[in-house]
């Protein structure tokens, strides 16, 4: 498959995302049975697995979507990072973010801090795949799709230059 100059080829078909969507969503709401929890999923990439993951949940929950956004100060030199869209208190909330992808966990990271500032309850990672042989950072994620090895990836959410996010499969890069 061509996207853009590219070539790509299937990596995880949309039939096993949807088994371990399913699976990692009963894994939650029995980790959770007895307590409220609050997602937070990361636009744009997480948009298509919060969606499916949220199916697959049954104890009380509810979801909001954020997004990392860099803006230039007026005073300061360089770009600050902030989390924008943030519409429910975390207050004392048992809280699980919901990610795509982590690389090197330097996203996450931030996110993390933005977070738990708010002075959460208990706080949790939730992503679809994790590059372990790349991940640098300080949170791991507690509920993992797949762990996939360093190499590009596109679809179910995730895109080349904003191009592939509707895929129901996940293509890696044909080197
Ligand atoms: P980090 O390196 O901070 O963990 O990941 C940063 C961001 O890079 C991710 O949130 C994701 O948007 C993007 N990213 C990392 N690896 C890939 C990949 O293989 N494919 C795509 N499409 N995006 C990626």
């Amino acid at each position: 498959m061509q996207i853009l100059d590219k070539s790509f080829e299937v990596f995880i078909t949309g039939d096993e995302i949807q088994k371990e969507v399913k699976s990692l969503g009963e894994t939650i709401s029995e980790d959770y049975a007895d307590k409220e929890v609050v997602f937070v999923a990361v636009l744009n990439g997480a948009f298509m697995f919060a969606a499916d993951l949220m199916k697959t949940i049954t104890c009380d929950s509810a979801i909001s979507f954020v997004k990392m956004s860099s803006y230039h100060g007026t005073q300061s030199k360089g770009s600050v990072d902030e989390l924008i869209g943030l519409n429910i208190d975390l207050k004392d909330k048992h809280v699980i973010i919901i990610e795509d992808i982590v690389d090197t966990g330097i996203t996450i990271d931030k996110i993390v801090s933005f977070i738990e500032s708010h002075g959460v309850a208990s706080m949790r990672i939730c992503t679809l795949l994790f590059k372990p042989s790349s991940f640098q950072g300080k949170n791991y994620p507690e509920y993992v799709g797949f762990s996939i090895p360093d190499a590009f990836v596109v679809g179910y959410g995730l895109d080349y230059d904003e191009k592939g996010r509707n895929l129901d499969a996940i293509y890696q890069i044909r080197n």
